[in-house]
């Protein structure tokens, strides 16, 4: 339920309803906005007698939470979160690119992807070092030598990095050298990690199950804000389907439904999303009209020999033909691509027009 105080409330009773909520078994997570603050209480409202809180001095009203996740609802915060993975935001008006190898296979693979995409304009650079894959017999990442070179050219091309997370043992491992960490579709619903990832005090992107509803994604989420980290970021990389021309599904239409009813930044993976790197361009132009807050998108300097993933990753060229193409398109829909560095706020219409004419 969400304690809404009235306007001007003082602090002293803020703190006061909040101890209060503490005593009868709550969580607490005061919002403060630029008129009224609203504290969150997460518990079991069977223990709450209404008046225990409703005649404390500064209180307006109490208002029940509808859905079944609470922390990362819209109706707990209506304003967007911007969250930032060492530094650069996602989820303000500037949109995250992250791009980079589905594996990390070597540091000359991995220090030539990150330079072209840092130049093509990536923000982020993603590889994945702990390779979750459906044989056991596929190559399953280099693991701690892969977060070694993942730290390395991060460093050294200047871009944060996010890799993925398979296991409770390997968490503080991962959070040592990377930026974010990213809990793939297979893990979505592994309760114990969303919990430790949560608590390892790194931003992490939670990528929807490939057969999750939208409400069990937000659900792993509010797993991770339960465990006190407010900095998760979603991913829709495609669910099953009947269909079979692409290797997924990829459901835009969960942009729009989870930024409806969440205040958490999503961004859209058209690479597992479709599995073949010619429908990724257009994919990723639908997903920044759609709304989508960033992209991840696997990027290979030699697509044909990748050991993982090769057939949906994008030669660095057309990679820097997307990033080209997304311009206009993230122009269109009152956004922008700019290195983010890191613009939170929309531009001033002779800025916006400014950036308009570049595009063109
Ligand atoms: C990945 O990002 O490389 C990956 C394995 O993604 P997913 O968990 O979405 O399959
Ligand atoms: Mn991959």
């Amino acid at each position: 339920m969400i304690v809404v105080m009235k306007p001007g409330a003082k602090k002293e009773d803020i703190l006061k309803v909040s101890e209060r909520l503490v005593e009868l078994g709550f969580k607490t997570h005061p919002i403060y906005g630029q008129e009224k603050t609203v504290i969150g209480a997460i518990g079991d409202k069977k223990a709450l007698s209404a008046e225990a809180i409703i005649n404390l001095p500064g209180v307006e009203k109490i208002v029940p939470i509808m859905k079944p996740y609470k922390l990362v609802s819209r109706e707990l915060k209506e304003t967007p979160t911007i969250i930032r993975i060492g530094g650069v935001p996602v989820g303000g008006h500037g949109l995250c690119i992250m791009a980079g190898p589905c594996a990390v296979e070597n540091e000359e693979q991995l220090l030539l992807t990150a330079q072209a995409i840092k130049a093509s304009g990536a923000h982020i650079l993603r590889g994945g070092a702990f390779k979750p894959r459906t044989s056991p017999y596929a190559f399953q990442g280099l693991e701690e030598e892969g977060l070694k070179m993942l730290a390395r050219v991060g460093e050294q091309v200047g871009l944060p990095i996010v890799t993925e997370v398979v296991d409770t043992r390997d968490v503080e491992l991962v959070a040592e050298y990377a930026d974010a960490l990213q809990i793939g579709a297979r893990n979505m619903q592994n309760f114990r990690l969303l919990r430790e990832a949560g608590a390892a005090g790194k931003p992490v992107l939670l990528k929807r199950g490939l057969a999750a509803t939208i409400e069990e994604w937000l659900m792993s989420a509010e797993y991770i804000l339960d465990s006190g980290n407010p900095n998760v970021i979603l991913c829709e990389r495609g669910i099953r389907t009947f269909e079979t021309a692409t290797r997924f599904t990829l459901d835009l239409t969960a942009v729009v439904v989870v930024k409806e009813n969440s205040h958490l930044p999503v961004i859209v993976d058209p690479s597992h999303g479709t599995g073949n790197w010619r429908l990724v361009l257009p994919m990723a132009r639908a997903s920044v009209a759609a709304g989508a807050d960033g992209l991840l998108i696997e990027v290979h300097p030699d697509p044909a020999r990748a050991l993982c993933d090769g057939p949906q990753s994008l030669h660095p060229e057309n990679f820097d033909r997307l990033m080209g193409e997304l311009s206009p398109v993230a122009l269109a829909v009152g956004r922008d691509l700019a290195p983010a560095s890191f613009r939170e706020t929309a531009p001033s219409p002779g800025e916006a027009a400014r950036l308009k004419r570049e595009a063109m």
